[in-house]
């Protein structure tokens, strides 16, 4: 377990690491898998973005980026699956739509790591945005040993809706496997009602325009991700206006 830790003008941000062990052998640590999501354009840092929310941030995690890339998405999905190799994990079920690349990875990992047929199974958001089993995956769900998994956790609803449909049809929830979890004080195991696994476990600073440092040195909007170009855009608006 090892920490890092990066000052923005008093404000720290804490990366928990995890180690991944696969019979001696280290398979993936926080740090790299980072570097993995940064590789593809899925984390971003040092920069000067602003959020749905309006608040600006340094930092941006794009969980879209990394899809594309089947490599990095695997490598990603085996450091997943190696805590539950051992867990006769029998299906592995996630939320679409990041949870239908997942699913496939990690089943297919299991799947070479056991020797035996994990299958693969997505969730569908319904209209009042429950997450159901279709298509009849129910039956095969029904009965058997879960993994769930999901790409980022913040507020966990997602995977707890995917947690309570899994286990209405009779199965047994192993244990939720996710790539990050944007609010470890809050999103726990006993939130989410299932033994749960991050490979990296971090909460990023934002701040009030007022507050942001990024503001006071002057640095340039990222107009590349996040709502920068609207912001840019009213910024002009307000200054032609006065
Ligand atoms: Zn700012």
């Amino acid at each position: 377990m090892k920490d890092f830790l990066r000052d923005t003008a008093g404000f720290a941000m804490k990366i928990r690491c995890i180690t991944v062990k696969s019979k001696g052998n280290r398979i993936m640590n926080s740090q790299e898998f980072l570097d993995i999501l940064k590789s593809t354009g899925g984390y971003i840092t040092n920069s000067h973005i602003i959020a749905t929310s309006g608040k600006h941030i340094d930092s941006y995690m794009n969980k879209d980026a990394i899809y594309p890339h089947t490599k990095a998405i695997s490598a990603v999905c085996r450091a997943m699956a190696e805590p539950f190799a051992k867990d006769g994990i029998e299906a592995v079920v996630g939320p679409a739509l990041g949870g239908i690349v997942l699913s496939q990875w990690v089943a297919h990992h299991l799947s070479e790591m056991t020797g035996k047929d994990v299958l693969a199974i997505y969730t569908e958001k319904t209209a009042d945005k429950d997450q159901i089993l279709t298509r009849g995956y129910d039956k095969l769900v029904a009965g058997k040993r879960i993994l769930v998994v999901e790409d980022i956790l913040t507020t966990g609803g997602s995977v707890i809706k995917v947690v309570n449909t899994v286990k209405k049809v009779g199965a047994e929830i192993v244990g939720v496997s996710v790539m990050i979890n944007r609010n470890p004080a809050v999103v726990t195991s006993e939130l989410v009602g299932a033994p749960l696994t991050a490979l990296a476990s971090l909460t990023l600073p934002a701040w009030d325009e007022a507050d942001c440092p990024m503001c006071k040195q002057g640095m340039e909007i990222n107009v590349s991700v996040g709502k920068g170009r609207d912001y840019l855009a009213q910024k002009a608006a307000q200054s032609k206006a006065s």
